[in-house]
């Protein structure tokens, strides 16, 4: 029973800041996926796969102090009165659940890899999203220069493999826990004489956490807070040794690499290592980091584990897309259906249907029409499928036990038995 509406229903709108991802689109993503997907494989990555949503204190930490965490994060309370939190990243999710599931216990190092969908609420521009995906690893469980160089090691791998070229890796170090509270207590100091050229964000930051100041969207272009100091000032002989260690692997590696002093990451629980993935291609725009990451000392034992360190790093799917439509690079095939069957006569229509799910359980792709279309019509159809071979059925080849098998390239056609098409379809 069809139903009146009342005046005319207004078409919805996608919220701002997210996109839909159509069949031709999709197909990109999947390719890339794929690719992902076997790179792990072979470096020894496992997928854990985490809910969109956690309780808000996995995120809104202490000492998180990013504008990620603080500002932009979708905050809402459910039904029960929980204070949940859409996640902004992947990384607190996937040590959350590293510690609920005790994965420690297995000792030494675990290694994870995810993908889906995180939320920011930021200002969407081109790159910049409110629902982007990520694809991250996780390599939790020890402290070693040389798994931090393994997890640069493995970004350059996979933009080496997907055949991106105008692409740069910065690698810093942040120093460990006792360089970066000299190095804290250094900006605070300096910055205190630069207060009333602040932001209110950054005043407050000067004490609380002055690193953050030196990424500040609205403060980090003002020239006093680019001549600041640099962690490399205060780093202290241990932290010096073990970033030397993860150089040294690196060239080991044959891994590009450039050192930039000025490099801090925008959250707050890198210590040590960090690194960024960067696009230098003409076109792509100001959001050009495809991928950032670190090591982290404390956040395993800040989300209730045991203390260990980790290392990890996140790419942004659509920039990685970006990148490789800029660069002309396509991962996934154009596959073409290797059929489509047409009928002559509505009455064979149950016999067509026979023959599709024959050749459909042999594994060969192919569709017919379910409108009970004119041979015109179907045979539009079947030219719009871009199929690799017409299989043409009249009562004729009904009684005769053969099928016409039209080439749409060529446009040869022959009358062949079941075996025939089938071999034919094959090749
Ligand atoms: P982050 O978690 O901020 O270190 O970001 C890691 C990567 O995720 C970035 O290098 C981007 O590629 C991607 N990313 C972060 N925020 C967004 C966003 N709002 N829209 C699209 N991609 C993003």
């Amino acid at each position: 029973m069809s139903m009146k509406l009342k005046g005319r229903p207004i078409m919805q709108q996608k919220p701002k800041g997210t996109y839909d991802l159509l069949p031709n689109e999709t197909i990109k993503y999947q390719a890339l996926e794929n690719h992902i997907k076997k790179l792990m494989e072979l470096y020894g990555y496992a997928e854990i796969r985490t809910p969109i949503f956690e309780h808000s204190s996995v995120f809104h930490r202490k000492t998180e102090l990013s504008d990620m965490v603080t500002k932009e994060t979708y905050n809402f309370k459910d039904k029960g009165d929980r204070d949940l939190t859409l996640r902004p990243e992947g990384t607190a999710g996937a040590i959350r659940a590293y510690v609920e599931n005790k994965l420690f216990a297995n000792q030494g190092l675990t290694k994870l890899y995810y993908l889906g969908p995180n939320f920011r609420y930021e200002r969407p521009q081109k790159g910049r999203f409110r629902q982007f995906y990520q694809f991250g690893i996780e390599a939790v469980g020890i402290k070693s220069s040389s798994l931090d160089a393994e997890v640069i090691a493995l970004s350059y791998k996979l933009i080496a493999s997907l055949g991106l070229k105008q692409v740069k890796i910065k690698v810093n170090s942040l120093g460990d826990i006792a360089s970066r509270s000299h190095y804290k207590d250094a900006l605070t100091l300096y910055f205190e004489g630069h207060r009333s050229e602040l932001c209110s964000d950054c005043q407050r930051r000067i004490t609380e956490n002055p690193i953050r100041i030196l990424d500040c969207k609205i403060d980090s272009h003002k020239p006093f807070v680019k001549e600041a100091a640099t962690p490399s000032d205060y780093y202290s002989e241990e932290a010096k040794k073990y970033f030397s260690e993860v150089l040294s692997y690196l060239d080991s590696m044959g891994i590009n690499y450039e050192v930039d002093k000025r490099l801090v990451r925008g959250l707050d629980y890198y210590g040590h290592t960090v690194f960024e993935v960067e696009a230098n291609i003409k076109g792509f725009g100001a959001q050009n980091v495809l991928g950032g990451g670190g090591h982290y000392e404390h956040l395993v034992q800040e989300l209730g584990g045991p203390d260990l360190d980790g290392v990890g790093i996140a790419f942004g799917m659509e920039r990685l897309m970006m990148a490789l439509e800029c660069e002309n690079i396509q991962l996934h095939e154009d596959v073409k259906p290797d059929f489509f069957i047409i009928t002559f006569d509505k009455k064979i229509h149950q016999k067509a249907l026979g023959l599709l799910t024959k050749l459909r359980d042999l594994g060969f792709k192919g569709d017919i029409d379910h409108e009970s279309k004119g041979f015109k019509g179907q045979l539009k159809l079947a030219v719009n499928s871009k199929a690799k071979y017409f299989i043409i059925i009249g009562e004729e080849e009904i009684e005769q036990g053969l099928f016409t098998l039209k080439d749409s390239f060529t446009q040869e056609q022959e009358k062949v038995t079941l075996e025939t098409l089938i071999k034919k379809l094959g090749k």
